[in-house]
């Protein structure tokens, strides 16, 4: 069964500054990803460690945390059949070294920490992180 859903991306700090966020834009537009929401911000220290709580007992959390607050990202809502699974598909494995041929984290992705691109992974999650970003 298909359903049109919406899912949160990140462009992360690594992928910003290398000026890639429209070439990643292009990924989702050609896997009929519409781009419903777009804005470019910086989050402190502590927002991304509240955006980042589900991993707040794992030994990166820290790096991770400083790491997305280290820059501006780029957050959007995407939004298309099956769009959570669509874009974890597009986006690629966590660590870029085995993420798939075609895919984002291929692509551009330097390292398992700055791997360029976030995705939500779940209904739940994704409803959470739309609002966490997008409140109004
Ligand atoms: N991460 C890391 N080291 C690890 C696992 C994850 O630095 O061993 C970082 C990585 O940037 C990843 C983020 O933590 O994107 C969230 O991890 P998750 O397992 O949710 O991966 P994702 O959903 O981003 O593929
Ligand atoms: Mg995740």
């Amino acid at each position: 069964m298909s359903s049109v859903e919406k899912t949160l991306s990140i462009v992360k700090p690594d992928a910003v500054e290398r000026n890639l966020t429209e070439n990643i834009k292009e990924y989702f537009l050609k896997n009929n990803l519409k781009i419903v929401k777009e804005k470019k911000i910086q989050v402190s220290k502590d927002e991304a460690a509240e955006f980042y709580r589900v991993h707040q007992t794992k030994p990166f959390y820290d790096r991770l945390c400083n790491y997305l607050s280290s820059g501006p990202i780029t957050v959007m809502i995407l939004e298309g059949e099956n769009a959570i699974k669509e874009n974890r598909r597009i986006m690629g494995a966590t660590d870029p070294k085995n993420a798939e041929d075609g895919t984002i984290r291929k692509k551009y992705g330097i390292s398992i920490d700055k791997n360029s691109i976030h995705g939500s992974d779940s209904v739940e999650n994704a409803k959470k992180e739309i609002e966490f970003f997008f409140k109004n």
